[in-house]
């Protein structure tokens, strides 16, 4: 047995036996049946051209205690925002591993404002990923990922101080590959993920991506993913648990799973499994909140195959979310003329009700320059929408919890 094995409590492994053997069985595989089991394994993908080999589900620095060490011993091997971890908060399970043998993302954002209003500069990126990598210990962080992304291709064609600052840190071994997380900015008149990302791809060094993607989502993020893995580029879907969260807590929904076409599936592991069947994918970033939630990933991820019941339970839940669930597509921001962020609200909402953060919810909230008050109600955002959302009374609604 590994390190990290012997790293679970008797009582996660305990765990394991009982809620490992639930998401294995529901993912149609031979679950642990004791605490002597070996966790399962994650599958491992190529993080496009760098060579890295990582785990399927990539975990990050806000992961509880209680995941950590289950995670490593499942080969979670890719620490999202690890510039989070200090010398001491850097979790022993992690920390005990030969360094070349886990990798460390250090996020950079932009500078003195947030994703919409910050700027991009070389000298203060530099400085930050030093600060970091002096509080933290590690010698080096293997991905510098530019946070949120540029708001254009204009943007990202003249702002080039991200990629110099990355340039810089490389040539003094502090960094290794260079990463972006993406979003949607049409709403202050940008331009949508997927074109910026093609720009990147033929013009700037990216070695690797992150987008929104979920069931559901607009056929160009799918088109993005074939074209990277071609250009040999990692591809990691965040934000994948569109109306999961919520569908969980509603009663009314819950009910509808006794129905035994869903036998042995939830939403959660269906989505799952749904994302880990795109070969073109490199890997999922899912927002996980406690063990039991991580091992019904991980016996989604190492599972053979989606199944009949995986994808009734996808159109169930694509059902549950019409008219409820923002899949943060962005289609309706430029037809407003009140130029509300409405999709950047909606995530924020979203945070809310599938992550059940509400407090981070309000605090991104409490930062719009305009507000979901803005709306005047005119429908001219309601064609766009996909999900057929009544998004004037949804932002009332939305406000109402957030406001
Ligand atoms: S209904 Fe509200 S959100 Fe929709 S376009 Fe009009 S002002 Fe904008
Ligand atoms: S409200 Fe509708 S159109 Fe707007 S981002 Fe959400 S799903 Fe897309």
């Amino acid at each position: 047995m590994s390190h990290d094995a012997q790293d679970l409590s008797r009582r996660d492994m305990m765990r394991i036996g009982a809620t490992g053997a639930a998401a294995a069985g529901l993912a149609g595989l031979p679950a642990a049946a004791d605490d002597k089991a070996e966790p399962a394994r994650l599958p491992v993908r190529r993080y496009g051209r760098t060579g890295l080999e990582i785990g399927w589900l990539t975990g990050a620095s806000d992961w509880t205690k209680e995941i950590i060490p289950r995670a490593v011993a499942a080969g979670v091997n890719y620490w999202h925002k690890a510039q989070a971890w200090n010398a001491n908060t850097l979790p022993p399970a992690i920390k005990r591993q030969p360094r070349e043998s886990y990798y460390l993302e250090c996020v950079v954002d932009r500078v003195g404002g947030d994703h919409s209003h910050g700027r991009i500069d070389e000298e203060e990126h530099y400085q930050f990923v030093k600060r970091r990598l002096k509080d933290a210990g590690v010698g080096y962080y293997d991905v510098y990922k530019f946070h949120f992304g540029y708001h254009s291709v204009e943007d990202a064609k003249q702002n080039t101080g991200m990629v110099r600052a990355f340039e810089r840190l490389k040539k003094e071994g502090l960094v290794k590959y260079l990463a972006i997380s993406q979003h949607h900015y049409n709403a202050i008149g940008g331009d949508m993920a997927w074109e910026i990302l093609a720009y990147l791809a033929d013009n700037r060094p990216y070695d690797a991506t992150q987008f929104f993607y979920t069931y559901g989502d607009r056929k160009e993020v799918g088109e993005w993913i074939d074209l990277a893995k071609k250009k040999d580029i990692a591809t990691v879907a965040m934000k994948t648990m569109g109306g999961v969260g919520r569908a969980a807590q509603d009663g009314k929904f819950q009910k509808l799973l006794a129905d035994p076409k869903y036998q042995g599936t939830t939403p959660a592991a269906a989505m799952v499994k749904w994302l880990r069947s795109n070969q073109n994918l490199t890997a999922a970033m899912i927002a996980t909140k406690n063990f039991d939630q991580f091992e019904e990933n991980v016996g989604a991820a190492v599972a053979v195959a989606l199944e009949p019941r995986d994808r009734a339970m996808l159109a169930l839940l694509a059902d549950y979310n019409k008219g409820l669930t923002c899949l943060l597509c962005a289609q309706c921001v430029a037809s407003c003329p009140e130029h509300i962020a409405i999709s950047d609200i909606f995530r924020y909402d979203r945070y809310a009700h599938d992550y059940h953060e509400l407090g981070r919810a309000r605090g991104e909230y409490s930062t719009l320059a305009r507000n979901a008050t803005s709306c005047v109600g005119c429908g001219d955002c309601l064609p766009a929408c996909p999900q057929e959302i009544d998004i004037a009374a949804k932002l009332k609604e939305v406000h109402n919890l957030l406001g």
